[in-house]
């Protein structure tokens, strides 16, 4: 697949005033996005995500490095060409960006006016582009009457009035609730499927990522710390920041105080790393050693349909059993048996907080 967008060693420094030194928002980063993916560019506030997405647009020229988006160099285009791409690449923001003055309709029908369409063809194409959403009945409406799901709607179906190849969402479901969240992400897959548009969604939330993203990209001051297919970033993290991020959902192997609470429940700890092998595989793996079991501590999510996450079971049993489990699941995925004596058995590791737990990669 041809990348639509392809970022080579970009790196973005801001001059520093009196008061202030010079930053580096975005520092020797280097991502290509194909054609027809879902990517996610992952990382807290300062990261640089915001930088980067006004490189992309051309509201920010690179310090150093190279920004083609559709084959347009965006670093040394002319105002012209880059007014041309705009209207290939559509935006959705955190704030919707409507005017306010003006009806649902007329929102939508902006972009096309601007592009020279006529009223008929604007017309019929507004028809399409509300019904698409799905919210044809508020055409009249101003954007102060609309919920902020409503408005989220008005704001996709004008970012893609007019066809564009790539759809940058920046923060588009931040302000909204988690079931409005679950439709407006709905509605993005249709229209990465249904469409073939590429989008790139810049966010914070993990489990946006986890339920839309085929690709993601994870960021830390300025830096690319990880990235590749979602479900390898997150069930086998590389930079300590991912497994900080997988760890908010799915809690990790339990540690410190949390660990000796623990262990005064008695039975045997075992703390598993669930991805190709599920919460369900380990269940059978257990009853089929005639194990009594509870999960006591940890979490699992879903990438894409795919468990991820780490559980730890309480485990009730004799020596033998338990080895023999240690031994079958061992094969299979990442166990510890955090009650282990020392010296036996697998060690237990306090992976939560030891930084050298997870390889960290050189970018
Ligand atoms: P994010 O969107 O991930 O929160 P930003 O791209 O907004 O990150 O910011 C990255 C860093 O660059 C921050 O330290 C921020 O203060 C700095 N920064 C962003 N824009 C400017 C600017 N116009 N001038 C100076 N510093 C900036």
């Amino acid at each position: 697949m041809p990348a639509v967008i392809s970022l080579k060693n970009v790196t973005k420094t801001f001059p520093g005033t009196r008061r202030s030194a010079a930053t580096t928002a975005v520092d020797d980063v280097s991502v290509d996005v194909e054609k027809g993916s879902i990517v996610g560019m992952i990382g807290y506030s300062g990261a640089g995500k915001s930088t980067l997405v006004r490189l992309l647009n051309g509201l920010e020229q690179p310090s150093s490095g190279t920004v083609e988006v559709l084959g347009v160099d965006v670093g040394s285009a002319s105002e012209g060409t880059l007014r041309g791409l705009r209207g290939r690449v559509g935006m959705i923001f955190q704030q919707f960006n409507l005017f306010g003055s003006r009806t649902v309709r007329a929102n939508v029908e902006y972009p096309l006016k601007v592009a020279g369409w006529s009223r008929q063809e604007r017309t019929r194409r507004v028809d399409e582009l509300l019904d698409f959403v799905g919210i044809a009945d508020k055409a009249g409406q101003y954007p102060r009457r609309l919920s902020g799901g409503q408005k989220q709607r008005v704001g996709i179906a004008r970012a893609i009035a007019t066809d564009p190849e790539i759809l940058l969402a920046d923060e588009a479901t931040s302000a909204l609730d988690p079931q409005t969240t679950a439709e407006v992400l709905d509605l993005l897959r249709q229209i990465n499927r249904r469409l073939g548009i590429t989008i790139v969604v810049i966010t914070h939330q993990i489990s946006i990522v986890h339920e839309l993203c085929d690709q993601v990209v994870v960021m830390e001051n300025g830096r690319v710390v990880d990235s590749g297919d979602a479900y390898r970033v997150f069930a086998h993290p590389r930079a300590t920041l991912t497994r900080r991020f997988v760890e908010a959902v799915t809690q990790g192997v339990p540690a410190g105080e949390t660990l000796t609470a623990l262990e005064r429940g008695g039975g045997e700890l075992l703390s598993i790393d669930i991805s190709d092998v599920t919460s369900e595989d380990v269940g059978e793996i257990l009853h089929r050693h005639r194990a009594r079991h509870a999960v006591v501590h940890g979490g699992i999510t879903e990438v894409l349909g795919r468990q991820i996450g780490t559980l730890t079971y309480r485990v009730h049993t004799d020596r033998d059993a338990l080895e023999r489990i240690i031994d079958e699941i061992g094969e299979r995925t990442e166990i510890r048996h955090l009650t282990a004596a020392a010296g036996a058995g697998t060690a237990a590791t306090d992976a939560g907080n030891d930084p050298t737990a997870t390889q960290e990669v050189a970018s």
